[in-house]
């Protein structure tokens, strides 16, 4: 059976316990590979590699930066299919989707990151009457790390690397030990690319284990997170007095607001996929829908029928919409959270089982598309992050009502409104305490814009020059002539 590796200085290399972790494929429920059960030694090892690149990686041009950058994108796109297949294997998520969005994506952050850096500009100011002028240097960090999750595996890790690298940090990353292939791949693809050994070094594991090994390091200057709000917690307690740069991508509970004026056959279907993609494991999914009363018969009766038509099963099949759940733990999570939204008085709708997959997968994680309703918007049902496809119905009868429910919660990631009336929509995007708005879509992405959320989904701005700026301090030099 297959073992992944670690990318240290260039090289493939085994944990230096020699121990190895389970990794399961979740549509099966079986055990397909193994992954390094790596502990802060390999960590070591790879902040020292990290350390001995920067000062090369930091001086090599940007357009040669560029150059490599786009060799690695140029891989990726040729190993396409291979990528999406190894996502959804490992991931659960339906091939279609990781063909469709997951590797594209990871190519666009690669490809974003590599041209922008070459805009980014310092600013001068002018001492008008003193004689002096200012310029601010703005010089790479230095050794950072980047701690992703299992949903969005290559896509997200590829968001966080892609600018630290491009702005002229080395990185030492740690993958999620349940999704750990896709990162395993691209550190052949790296090697392939001519990526220098040691400006990305890839260390496999648990996140007690390697993950906070990277945090405590003391070289390594800045981090990249993203992850649940409890983890975000245990990171910022230990790098805030570092002092270290932050940068948390936390969770989320998105309210998706839908007034009776809003056009109604877009609003439906992308409420379905906003709901269900992704087996409603993506931290923007819309878990709590609010629908205005006039509509919310009409909506739950069509909302239902579009449901209960998606197709629950092999992520490998291309008729199938609804994968597999992550891991066995995930998938005992979210039962236990259908069991809450019964035991809290809501009644469910459709799906809140496991259905049987006949064939390769019938000892698969899967969970049918849940919908809840009758439940109040202050509830834990409605209140906490399950992270799966669950999501609550409930109507409201007033624009200030509706906002009390939607900004209740600890989390403020992203909210969708729909709406005709664009006072209303301007009015609301100002009203709503979350970081992303989405008026009249969902998930439409632009990668200039800040990205990133408020209260407890976390600190700092992805996207854009942000990452850049978050990957680079700012020195200014002021000069009396
Ligand atoms: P998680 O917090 O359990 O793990 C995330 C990563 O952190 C993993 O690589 C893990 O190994 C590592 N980790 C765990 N403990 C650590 C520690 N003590 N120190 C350092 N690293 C540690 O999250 P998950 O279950 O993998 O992902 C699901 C969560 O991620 C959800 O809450 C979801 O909302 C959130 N998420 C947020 C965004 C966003 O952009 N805000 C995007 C995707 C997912």
């Amino acid at each position: 059976m297959l073992k992944i590796e670690n990318y240290i200085a260039g090289s493939l290399v085994a944990p230096i316990s020699g121990e190895y972790l389970d990794n399961f494929d979740p549509s099966i429920g079986e055990v397909y590979s193994y992954i390094p059960d790596s502990d802060e030694r390999d960590v070591q090892l790879a902040v020292d590699a990290a350390n001995a690149a920067f000062p090369a990686w930091s001086n090599t041009a940007t357009e040669e930066r560029f150059t490599i950058l786009m060799r690695l994108v140029a891989l990726i796109e040729r190993n396409l299919e291979s990528l999406a297949l190894a996502e959804s294997i490992d991931q659960g998520k339906p091939v279609s989707l990781a063909r469709t969005v997951d590797i594209p994506r990871a190519v666009s952050n690669f490809r974003f990151y590599a041209t922008a850096a070459m805009h980014l500009a310092n600013e001068s100011h002018d001492s008008v009457g003193q004689s002096a002028f200012n310029y601010t240097l703005r010089q790479p960090v230095g050794v950072v790390g980047c701690i992703s999750p299992w949903n969005l595996p290559l896509y997200l890790f590829t968001w966080k690397i892609a600018p630290a690298i491009a702005a002229g940090c080395t990185v030492v990353a740690k993958p999620s030990e349940v999704t750990p292939m896709t990162a395993y791949l691209l550190s052949k693809l790296c090697i392939e690319a001519g990526l220098p050994a040691g400006v990305l070094n890839i260390v496999h594991g648990t996140g007690p284990r390697v993950g906070s090994a990277i945090v405590e390091h003391k070289d390594v200057k800045a981090i990249s997170f993203t992850g649940g709000t409890a983890t975000g917690e245990a990171i910022a307690r230990t790098a805030a007095p570092m002092f270290k740069k932050l940068s948390l991508e936390l969770g989320g509970k998105n309210p998706n607001i839908i007034f009776a004026d809003c056009n109604y056959e877009e609003m439906l279907a992308t409420t379905v996929r906003s709901s269900f993609s992704n087996q409603g494991e993506i931290c923007l999914c819309g878990s709590r829908i609010f629908i205005e009363r006039p509509i919310y018969e009409k909506f739950r009766r069509d909302f239902l029928d579009r449901v209960n038509a998606l197709q629950v099963g092999d992520p490998l099949l291309p008729e199938t919409n609804v994968g597999a759940i992550v891991s066995k733990q995930h998938f005992d999570k979210i039962m236990s959270y259908i069991g809450l939204a019964h035991d809290e008085g809501g009644t469910i709708l459709t799906g809140g089982s496991s259905p049987t997959v006949d064939g390769r997968c019938e000892n698969g994680w899967f969970i049918s598309p849940t919908i809840i309703e009758g439940l109040p918007y202050d509830c834990r049902t409605n209140q906490e992050e399950i992270f799966g496809p669950v999501v609550t119905i409930m109507p409201f009868d007033s624009e200030d009502e509706v906002l009390g429910f939607a900004n209740s919660v600890r989390y403020g990631l992203s909210a969708t409104v729909w709406t005709e009336n664009l006072s209303r929509a301007h009015r609301l995007a100002a009203r709503l305490e979350s970081g992303i708005v989405w008026i009249n879509c969902w998930l439409q992405r632009d990668l200039r814009t800040p990205f990133g959320g408020v209260k407890d989904s976390g600190v700092g701005r992805e996207g854009g020059f942000e990452a850049l700026k978050f990957f680079t301090e700012e020195k200014n030099v002021c000069i009396k002539f």
